[in-house]
């Protein structure tokens, strides 16, 4: 191969990262996939987003839902069960 997969340090250079791209699962270059294994440099710029795999799209992450609504759900729930507890002494005393 002509062109340079790791530099003098032995990381992953941005061919070498892209070679690691293209490659199907299990079948990356092993000296690649061995030095990802064990170099967290290389793990850290694989998983920032910078030089993650095309082929895995990061997963949108939610946002937590704001509180006011946990409040209002929570408030609602009890004043339900309020109700059926008031429902249920209305049928009992008469
Ligand atoms: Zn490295």
């Amino acid at each position: 191969m002509s062109v340079a997969l790791r530099n003098a340090k032995g990381c992953l250079t941005e061919a070498g990262f892209r070679a690691l791209e293209r490659s199907a699962v299990g079948q990356a270059p092993a000296e690649l996939a061995a030095h990802m294994a064990s170099c967290a440099t290389c793990q850290e710029r694989m998983l920032s987003g910078r030089r993650a795999p095309s082929e895995t799209p990061r997963a949108e992450r939610k946002p937590p839902p704001p509180a006011w609504r946990i409040w209002a759900l929570l408030g609602f729930t009890l004043l339900l069960i309020a109700m059926f507890a008031a429902t249920v002494r209305w049928l009992a005393a008469r």
